[in-house]
């Protein structure tokens, strides 16, 4: 079992388990909300919030929502709603050593000023968005 919150503990929330390959998406959306850089996360199973009065759930699609604390504005996930799969922030949770960045998505959306380093795939918006399809 693993567990996390948000910066100031409003919302918290264990899971069952957590790939600890994550992802960083560059899309427009993610570098808004996270307030500039890319988006971390990584796919989460069976996540329960110990209270959702804290807890925003924001529909930034037709198929996805976002979910921060109302009190201190931490992203805390993105969620496929159909499939009800929680792509957790990577940095909320309390032990945040067995993640590793193992895939850039929306490459193309980056802007020239930041650049991640390492080995690993790196995906346009449209091999991206096959994927998720498939
Ligand atoms: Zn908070
Ligand atoms: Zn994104």
């Amino acid at each position: 079992m693993l567990t996390g919150r948000c910066l100031c503990g409003a919302v918290e929330f264990t899971c069952e388990s957590a790939s600890t390959e994550h992802n960083a998406c560059h899309c427009d959306m993610c570098r808004r909300w996270s307030g500039g850089g890319p988006l971390f996360t990584t796919h989460a199973k069976d996540v329960t919030f110990r209270s959702e009065a804290s807890l925003g759930r924001f529909a930034s699609s037709d198929w996805a929502e976002r979910g921060f604390c109302k009190a201190c504005g931490t992203p805390m996930f993105y969620r496929f709603v159909r499939a009800n799969a929680y792509m957790m922030s990577v940095g909320v949770f309390d032990d945040t050593s067995p993640f590793k960045l193992t895939r850039e998505i929306f490459i193309d959306k980056k802007p020239e000023g930041y650049s991640l380093a390492g080995d690993h795939p790196r995906w346009t918006e449209a091999e991206t968005l096959a994927r998720m399809k498939s």
